[in-house]
């Protein structure tokens, strides 16, 4: 059997120090917010070299909190895509605003820049590009410069991205706004539920940090309509331990992808992950692309190989999102990506020699395919 992720390894490896990294929030009773909090929102700091990092309780309510912060009111736009998480649509509507859905581009999954140009009204208060898999969307020097011509702010979904780089610069610290994941299953993960918002601007950094605690200024005083959005104390200790080793992992993650690389590289029909210049992709999934998917999962789960699907159904045809402006058929890539996509085991601790074995299995899957009449 070959998971298609394990989170045992890193946390049998980790027991001890995260042990006594809660022990200390034990013994301090420092619950919710509090130093365990603000030690970890330091260390990532320096981690993403935004100038703010401000810990809430998930990466959905990052998104919410920075479109709030970015002012988006009932009524206004925002762009991003259907081809992602269900958490970066939903948190628009939290706002009650409108989401703009835009096609992605199918060698990099991520916006395409040009339907987002297109797209942009007098209405819209921001574009939300998301970093999926684990690489900078591309063309954000682009997505930057048009937002900034047109007064629209930029928030990154970076909810994958941990660590994520594009001409030496990390995700977060790129757009006005960053928003961070620690779900368990992201390249970092809490021992619960975790997020954080990153921002290089004052202003912007002291509004999440009211906007997630009851909107108060001082102690009773509500100076705006928050949300109870704290980031615990135990979650605060856990991430500052997994800190000091997200490079580590990131760099087997690395490795890994380039192993997939290598043993994919020619084989027909497997198209494998872009990989744009001056970008350093994270892999929170290796992802490739095959005809026939749900056909190669089926015979990679009956070989005992696990993957996943990131995302079976793009956002505009859920029911719980659908909207008329986008019927089936009006985002294309998107649709095809959903339909074709398979995200292949990868995890730190993954043993090496697995790679081969999945990546020989995907190979005489799809062609096996190939070869019938
Ligand atoms: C995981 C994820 C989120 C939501 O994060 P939670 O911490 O689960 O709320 C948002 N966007 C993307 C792209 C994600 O992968």
């Amino acid at each position: 059997m070959i998971p298609y992720a394990d989170l045992k390894p890193q946390h049998d490896a980790l027991r001890e120090e995260l042990r006594q990294a809660i022990d200390q929030v034990l013994d301090s009773r420092q619950f919710i917010l509090g130093k365990f909090v603000s030690e970890f929102e330091n260390g990532f700091v320096s981690y993403s070299g935004a100038r703010h990092a401000i810990a809430v309780n998930s990466g959905t309510s990052a998104l919410h909190l920075a479109l709030l912060a970015a002012g988006v009111e009932p009524g206004d736009e925002v762009i991003t895509v259907p081809f992602t998480f269900a958490a970066t649509v939903a948190a628009v509507h939290y706002c009650s605003a409108t989401p703009v859905l835009v096609d992605i581009n199918p060698r990099t999954f991520s916006l395409d820049v040009a339907q987002f140009e297109a797209a942009i009204t007098p209405r819209t208060k921001a574009v939300m590009p998301v970093h999926l898999y684990g690489q900078i969307a591309d063309g954000m020097e682009e997505i930057c410069a048009i937002a900034k011509r047109h007064g629209i702010a930029v928030i990154e979904d970076a909810a994958q991205a941990h660590g994520a780089e594009f001409q030496g610069r990390r995700a977060g610290a790129i757009g006005d706004l960053g928003c961070f994941s620690f779900y368990p299953t992201k390249n970092m993960g809490a021992c619960g539920e975790g997020g954080l918002v990153t921002t290089n601007d004052d202003a912007l950094a002291e509004r999440v940090r009211l906007l997630r605690d009851w909107g108060q200024d001082r102690k009773y005083h509500h100076a705006v309509r928050g949300f109870n959005y704290r980031m615990e104390g135990i979650q605060g200790a856990v991430l500052s331990v997994k800190l000091k080793y997200v490079e580590q992992w990131t760099e087997a993650r690395r490795a890994l992808a380039a192993r997939y690389d290598a043993l994919l590289d020619g084989v027909p029909g497997v198209t494998r992950p872009a990989v744009l210049p001056d970008s350093r992709h994270v892999y929170h999934t290796y992802t490739v692309r095959v005809a026939e998917r749900d056909r190669v999962q089926q015979e990679l789960t009956a070989a005992g190989i696990g993957t996943a699907i990131h995302y079976p159904i793009p956002l505009h045809l859920q029911p719980a999102y659908a909207d008329p402006r986008w019927p089936q058929g009006s985002l294309p890539q998107s649709e095809a990506a959903a339909n074709q996509v398979l995200s292949l085991p990868i995890y730190a601790e993954m043993d090496p020699a697995n790679v081969e074995v999945v990546s020989r299995a995907l190979a005489d899957s799809v062609r096996e395919f190939a070869d019938r009449p």
